[in-house]
C-alpha cells in the first residue's frame, strides 16, 4: 500500500463528479465565500471527524482541531480561530466536542513525562485537579476516564466563554451560544452535555467579565430593550 496516497486523487475526482452531479453550481458557490453558522472545536483524532459526523457540507462549519480539543488563552491558533469566527464570520454557535476514548485525555490521566506534550496535557491535568473530588470518587477507571472527557469539554467551553470577543458579541446580539458535546466512537452518537451557557456566563462574570456590560442585566433585558422605543 506504499502508493495508497494516490488513491486520494482518484477519490477526489469521484467526489468532484458526485458534487457536480448533485449541483452543477456547487464549486462556483463554494468559491464565492463562506458564512458558516457553526464553529466546531474538536480533537485531532482521525476517528472524530467534524463535517461528516454532523452531516454538514463544505462551507457550513468552521473547524479547529487539536489534541483533546483544548482552548488555551496562550495558544494563538485556537484563539485566532475563535476571534475570526466570532468577530468576522459571525458564527451563531460554538461547539466544543470531545470524544470518548480520547488518547490525549488518557495520557493526561497518566502521570509521566511525555516531553513536548507535557505543557499541552497540563491543560487537561488541570481539569482533573479542578474536579479531583468528583473524579476520585468514581471507582471504575473507565467511568472516571469518560467523566474527565466530559469535564474537559466543559472546561474548554468555559475557556471559550472567557474570551472578550465572545462576551462582547453575546452582550450585543445574544450570539454566539457555546455548546459542549461528546462523540461516542462506539455508537457514532453525539451527546449534548447541555452546558448551561447563560448560567456559566453569570457565574464567571465577577472574575472574567472583559466587557463594560453587566451581563446579568443585559442577558435578561436585551429583548425588552430592543422592543422599547
Ligand atoms: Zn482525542
Amino acid at each position: 500500500m506504499s502508493h495508497s496516497y494516490k488513491n486520494i486523487f482518484e477519490n477526489n475526482k469521484k467526489w468532484i463528479e458526485t458534487r457536480l452531479g448533485e449541483d452543477a453550481d456547487f464549486f462556483n458557490r463554494l468559491a464565492e465565500g463562506q458564512s458558516p453558522e457553526y464553529l466546531y472545536i474538536g480533537c485531532s483524532d482521525s476517528r472524530a471527524t467534524a463535517e461528516e459526523l454532523m452531516g454538514l457540507k463544505p462551507g457550513e462549519v468552521f473547524v479547529h482541531r487539536n489534541i483533546a480539543n483544548v482552548v488555551n488563552t496562550l495558544d494563538m491558533s485556537s484563539t485566532a480561530v475563535i476571534e475570526y469566527a466570532v468577530s468576522h464570520l459571525k458564527v451563531k454557535h460554538i461547539i466544543v466536542c470531545g470524544h470518548y476514548g480520547c488518547g490525549g485525555v488518557k495520557a493526561a490521566m497518566t502521570p509521566q513525562n511525555l516531553g513536548l506534550l507535557n505543557p499541552w496535557l497540563r491543560n487537561i491535568r488541570d481539569v482533573y485537579r479542578l474536579h479531583q473530588t468528583e473524579l476520585d470518587a468514581i471507582e471504575d477507571e473507565e467511568a472516571r476516564y469518560n467523566r474527565l472527557i466530559e469535564l474537559n469539554v466543559q472546561e474548554q467551553a468555559i475557556n471559550v466563554i472567557k474570551m472578550a470577543c465572545v462576551q462582547e458579541r453575546y452582550a450585543e446580539e445574544e450570539y454566539p451560544i457555546v455548546h459542549g458535546w461528546v462523540f461516542d466512537l462506539k455508537t457514532g452518537r453525539l451527546k449534548d452535555l447541555e452546558i448551561d451557557f447563560e448560567k456559566i456566563l453569570k457565574d464567571i462574570q465577577k472574575i472574567y467579565n472583559l466587557t463594560e456590560t453587566n451581563w446579568n442585566m443585559s442577558l435578561n433585558s436585551n429583548r425588552n430593550l430592543l422592543d422599547t422605543p
